[in-house]
């Protein structure tokens, strides 16, 4: 433990106790974004080769898992990332207090777990301090009430029996889910003849979780509750086809796992990979232009002038929208230009940090308390409604949007001092405000407070007097710290629609990977891993020769 904690905060800037709680803990976006000194800085090294195999643009964890195959193909690879620190959605920092590691954008790594990079050991990440944990407490749903449910992972009758405290029906409706789940799981999902359950959840999902949860569960509770925590993948359940949403508790039963250390261990420990491979990971590095020669990409040229070489091809995890700026248009092609043109930004996420004295506690209808990893808050299913209309029309309404917390230092002791805590309460809100997204700067504070207050009314054990710092990201922060999640689109755009990148770029010598291109956000590792797959093919190799397994 104590090793992991060296790595995640190696370097890290601390800047002094005193200096945070006069100023409120409040951090600029700059800070964040140079919060880290894990890897070399620009300029640092003072011999650098100019020309490698590999110049991969962009360090989120996609990229670094794609580079990270090919450095163990024995390539040169050549990592450039933008920012201070690397990662991207995957960052750890001490930016609260010290001995506080927060997470600034995600938690849960309950898809990367499934990739074969990890489950299968093809990238020996577990060797550079990525260790999974998986809280028995997965999720808690509290209510203004005194009511609640709560999700413990793999305990159907455990589950269920909080939610009969809510809805005998209800927790009877759950079991027959989850028995039909079950069932579905394992049949043929392309079957001509599918059975009535499959048909039943087919049917189920295609509706928005609101008309779905409205169908299945009787209470507004489950209603509620299935809706909020179903909204974590972006798109919220007023929408049709997020009818699945509505059963989200069944899925947070099958675990969230979350790195020991923080997310940022899954981009720190492939950094380390990186460069136990003989690779090299700068920060402070954001590229501006892409070098062609010839019709061909060679290279990439960084905002201080520096000029990289790639023998075999440049791999970007760049926005595609800002990407198309660094090359001549009419290389792209009129139709992948115009395909690049109709992608929307989804729903922009905020992320509020605080560190806390003590931890949050939820009060039991029926007596004591529980904290978990995770907490999803939303008192009424039609709140869900009120998303799309405040982004269409850049107001706020903040009395009852669905809020996302994650307090998983019980669990990581490395994560907080003991007896204090952190708590990140995240959601979506508006990134273009009616007054320009610049407005965020002069009301983020207040916002955030008002979220504050709210979310203190379900924790009585806790006070604002417990908050010893806060770190408050807009919409707007999140797109600075990142300009890869492109207004504030997390996901890097609204991946319902398909019509992603390709993973071979319309510009020969020019890959793509990170969440612009298939499946998407989040933390899954699968186009890191799917852009090596097409790579190593273009050198000739298979990726079943470079990991030794397959
Ligand atoms: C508040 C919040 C909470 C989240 N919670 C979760 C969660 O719990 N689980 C989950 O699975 N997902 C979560 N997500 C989503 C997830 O973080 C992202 O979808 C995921 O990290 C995308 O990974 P990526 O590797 O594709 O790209 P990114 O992580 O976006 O990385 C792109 C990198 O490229 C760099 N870059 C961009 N342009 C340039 C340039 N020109 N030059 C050099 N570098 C550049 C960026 O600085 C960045 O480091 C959350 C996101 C946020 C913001």
């Amino acid at each position: 433990m104590i090793g992991l904690l060296a790595i995640s905060g190696e370097g890290a800037v601390v800047a002094n106790r005193r200096e945070f709680l006069t100023s409120a803990g409040l951090v600029s976006a700059a800070f964040v974004a140079g919060a880290s000194r894990a890897f070399a800085q620009a300029g640092s090294a003072a011999v650098r080769p100019e020309t490698f195999d590999y110049v991969v643009a962009g360090a989120g964890h996609n990229s670094l898992l794609c580079a990270a195959y090919l450095a163990k193909a024995g390539n040169s690879v050549l990592v450039l990332e933008g920012r201070g620190m690397i990662g991207g959605g995957a960052k750890t920092a001490e930016v609260l207090l010290p001995g506080f590691f927060e997470d600034l954008c995600s938690s849960s790594h309950h898809v990367f777990a499934r990739n074969p990079a990890y489950r299968d050991n093809e990238i020996e990440i577990r060797d550079y301090g990525y260790e999974l944990f998986d809280p028995e407490i997965v999720v808690h749903y509290p209510f203004a009430d005194g009511s609640s449910m709560t999700v413990h992972r793999g305990d159907l009758d455990q589950t269920a029996a909080t939610i009969e405290r809510v809805s005998k029906k209800d927790a009877e409706t759950f079991r027959q889910l989850a028995t039909a789940r079950q069932k579905v799981a394992g049949e043929d999902p392309n079957s001509a003849d599918p059975s009535r359950e499959a048909l039943f959840f087919q049917r189920l999902d295609v509706l928005s979780a609101f008309d779905a949860a409205r169908q299945l569960w009787e209470s507004p509770q489950m209603q509620a509750a299935g809706i909020s925590g179903g909204r974590w993948g972006g798109v919220p359940g007023s929408d049709p086809g997020t009818g699945s949403q509505a059963y989200s508790m069944l899925t947070h039963m099958n675990g969230r796992p979350m790195p020991v250390g923080g997310s940022g261990m899954v981009s720190t420990s492939l950094g380390r990979f990186i460069e136990a491979h003989d690779g090299i990971v700068l920060t402070n590095m954001p590229v501006v232009q892409l070098i062609i020669e010839d019709n061909r990409c060679t290279g990439v040229e960084c905002a201080d002038g520096s000029r990289f070489r790639a023998r075999k091809g440049v791999v970007s995890t760049i926005h595609v929208k800002h990407l198309m700026a660094m090359a001549p248009s009419e290389l792209w092609g009129q139709a992948f230009t115009d395909s690049v043109d109709i992608w929307q930004p989804e729903h922009a996420m905020f992320a509020f940090h605080f560190a806390l004295k003590g931890t949050p506690e939820y009060p039991l209808a029926a007596g004591g308390s529980i904290t978990g990893a995770e907490a999803s808050i939303m008192e009424r299913p039609e709140s869900i409604f009120t998303l799309n209309q405040d982004q269409a029309r850049g107001e706020l309404t903040l009395d009852d949007y669905p809020l996302q917390i994650v307090h998983a230092a019980g669990y990581d002791q490395t994560r907080a001092p003991a007896g204090h805590s952190l708590l990140k309460i995240e959601g979506g809100m508006p990134y273009a405000l009616k007054e320009g997204p610049e407005h965020w700067d002069a009301i983020k504070d207040q916002v955030a407070d008002q979220v504050l207050d709210r979310y203190l009314r379900y924790t009585p054990n806790l006070s604002r007097d417990n908050v010893l710092a806060k770190v408050i990201m807009s919409p707007l922060d999140i797109e600075r710290m990142n300009p890869a999640m492109w207004r504030g689109s997390v996901h890097h755009l609204d991946k319902r629609w398909g019509n992603f990148a390709p993973y071979r770029m319309p510009i020969a010598g020019l890959y793509q990977t990170g969440a612009c291109t298939a499946p998407g956000g989040s933390v899954t590792g699968q186009p890191g891993r799917n852009a090596a797959i097409a790579i190593l093919e273009d050198d000739g190799k298979t990726l079943a020769d470079v990991t030794g397994k397959g």
